[in-house]
Parts: structure tokens; C-alpha cells; sequence
């Protein structure tokens, strides 16, 4: 037996999570975050999930899956759908469900801007971002990830491989001159030659060169899971519900206040109550049994998240981030 096929998925169906930040569940379910798979072209050191060319811990989500999600959040306030892996544009069903996401709620991908976006830009990825600023006013948003402003950092220790920098700026180029708007995700610079502000004025700087006036920059801290976790020793606990007080930051702006994230585990579609929370690999499948929620949109939003992992406090709380826009 797999150490993949140990979860039976009626029995979290039912999961009463203990509440320590928060009271309930989203209301109203502002955003809807999909992963399209975990299987990506690169294998970056700290993905926070793992992806790789190998990762077949989730499943390919399809549009046949997503449908009954989407029609679960009719109604509900949906203001945005985010598409994430591993790279969505190596989803055979992309397409398909960036159409029927289009038809609630403008879109955002979370993409690395290489090979697999340049091939859909190169066919019906414009035609539907056409369709979509005819639906929203505005064009699909690609958020693309450079590790870092130094291609050599880039390339050689976030392990994109040789070339990767200068290819994602291209296709990021590519991508612009055709409509999309784009952001940048970067890490925080553990070289230290860089705070924050400078590190996304590189980044602003290097793309106006190119022409490309970025939408946004965002330096997410050092994430305590999946490849990152094997350079980063977390000592966190908890997060009480006085020091979530005393932080300042708000429900509203935490994922699991205002979203749900759809993923597709053995077969069928499981809700999860934000992106850092998924299982990518055998041992996330035990440590993150808790977190599931069933595989009923509807049921989840009646379901008030946890603020127990170490990545609630280092992203959430204290780092203030959300992977939403
Ligand atoms: S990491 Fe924790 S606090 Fe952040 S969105 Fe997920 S469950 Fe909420």
C-alpha cells in the first residue's frame, strides 16, 4: 500500500478544528485559491510546497472538478480566483478552467513565467484574457516568482538552472505587450545585501528597462515548510488568541479569514483553509490530515481555521502576508 492511500476522505469530512484565532469560517468567501497540480518544470530549494517535475502528491485538478466548487460559491462574494502549483500552465485543463473561473470572478495565476506560459501565450491564453477584460474590465493577472533581483542567486542558489532569470524576464515581457499585468513574488534576501525596499526597486527597475511597469512587488518571508524547511529551523508555536490581537493583524487579511484553497488528493477535491496548508509530500499527508475540511465548499465555510502551524506566525501574523493580491 502507498503511503499515499492512507487517508480516508469521508472521515475529515466531518473535522471540528479547535478554534484559537478565529471564530469561523469565511463570510463573505472573497477569495478562492485552486492548485492545478504540483507538477512544475523547476525545483526551486525553498518551494513551500515541494513542486517538481516528480510531485504527484495532489492530483491534476480538471474543469469537471472544479464546477461543482464554482457553483457551491455562487453567491457567496467572490471578488477573486488564483490559479497555483507547481506551474498551472502545465495543466492540460487550464484553458478550460481559467473559462469557467472567468465567469465568476477575475482571475489571478501564479505562474514561473517560463516555458509552459510562453507556449500558452503562444496560443489560446490571449484569446481568453480578451474574453476576460471583455467580462471584468481588466486582464488576467499573472504573478510571477523571481527568487531574487541577481540572476546568478536566481539561477544557481534557488536552483532554477542556468538562463532561468533572463527567461523569465522575457517571457514576463512577452506576456505585458500582450496585456496581462503582472506582479512579482521575491524572497526576502538571506545574503543581506538587500532590505526589502531595495530589493523591490531591483526588481521595478530591472523590468522598466524592459518596459514593463509592474503592478506589484511582494518580499515573502523565509516559509517554514516543504524545501524551505529543510534551511529553516522553526521554533514557533502557536499563535494565542491575545498575541493575534496584539499583532495587528486582521482576520479579513489572513487567507483562512477570507478564502478556502481547492486541491484534488486522491481522487477528489478537498478543501483546505489557505495554500501553506496542503500536503506535498508523505509526511505533510499526516501532519496536514487536520487541516482538511471535506470536500464540500459550502460545509468548510461553516469551519473556523487553526492558527497552530508554524507558518501562521511567520507568514501570516508576524510577516502580515497573504498569497492573495
Ligand atoms: S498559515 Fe495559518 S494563519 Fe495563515 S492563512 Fe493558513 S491557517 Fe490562516
Amino acid at each position: 500500500m502507498s503511503d499515499y492511500s492512507i487517508l480516508d476522505a469521508d472521515s475529515f469530512a466531518q473535522v471540528q478544528v479547535q478554534t484559537i484565532g478565529l471564530s469561523s469560517g469565511p463570510s463573505p468567501l472573497r477569495e478562492l485559491f485552486i492548485y492545478t497540480s504540483l507538477i512544475c518544470n523547476k525545483q526551486c530549494s525553498h518551494c513551500f510546497v515541494s513542486s517538481s517535475p516528480t510531485n504527484r502528491i495532489l492530483d491534476e485538478m480538471t474543469a469537471r472538478d472544479l464546477r461543482p466548487i464554482l457553483d457551491q460559491a455562487t453567491g457567496q462574494g467572490l471578488a477573486d480566483i488564483y490559479f497555483t502549483g507547481g506551474e498551472p500552465f502545465l495543466s492540460r485543463d487550464m484553458d478550460s478552467m481559467l473559462e469557467a473561473a472567468m465567469e465568476m470572478a477575475p482571475v489571478t495565476v501564479y505562474t514561473n513565467a517560463t516555458e509552459p506560459l510562453e507556449k500558452s501565450l503562444r496560443k489560446g491564453l490571449p484569446d481568453i484574457n480578451v474574453a476576460h477584460v471583455n467580462k471584468h474590465g481588466r486582464p488576467i493577472h499573472l504573478r510571477i516568482s523571481i527568487d531574487h533581483y541577481e540572476a546568478e542567486i536566481h539561477d544557481i542558489y534557488y536552483a532554477r538552472g542556468k538562463g532561468a532569470f533572463e527567461k523569465t524576464l522575457q517571457v514576463a515581457s512577452l506576456a505585458y505587450s500582450q496585456g496581462f499585468t503582472i506582479s512579482v513574488n521575491t524572497q526576502e534576501d538571506l545574503h543581506n545585501r538587500a532590505n526589502t525596499r531595495q530589493a523591490e526597486r531591483f526588481l521595478r527597475n530591472r523590468f522598466a528597462e524592459m518596459g514593463v511597469d509592474l503592478y506589484d512587488v511582494k518580499v515573502l518571508p523565509d516559509i517554514p515548510t516543504g524545501n524551505q524547511q529543510n534551511r529553516t529551523i522553526s521554533s514557533e508555536t502557536p499563535v494565542s488568541p491575545a498575541e493575534f490581537a496584539a499583532s495587528g493583524a486582521r482576520r479579513e487579511n489572513l487567507m483562512c479569514g477570507a478564502g478556502r484553497t481547492v486541491v484534488k488528493l486522491q481522487g477528489n477535491v478537498q478543501i483546505f483553509p489557505c495554500t501553506l496548508l496542503v500536503p506535498h509530500d508523505a509526511k505533510t499527508l499526516h501532519e496536514f490530515q487536520k487541516y482538511m475540511m471535506g470536500s464540500s465548499l459550502s460545509q468548510s465555510l461553516g469551519v473556523a481555521a487553526t492558527l497552530d502551524h508554524p507558518s501562521c506566525r511567520a507568514y501570516c501574523v508576524k510577516g502580515k502576508m497573504t498569497c492573495a493580491n
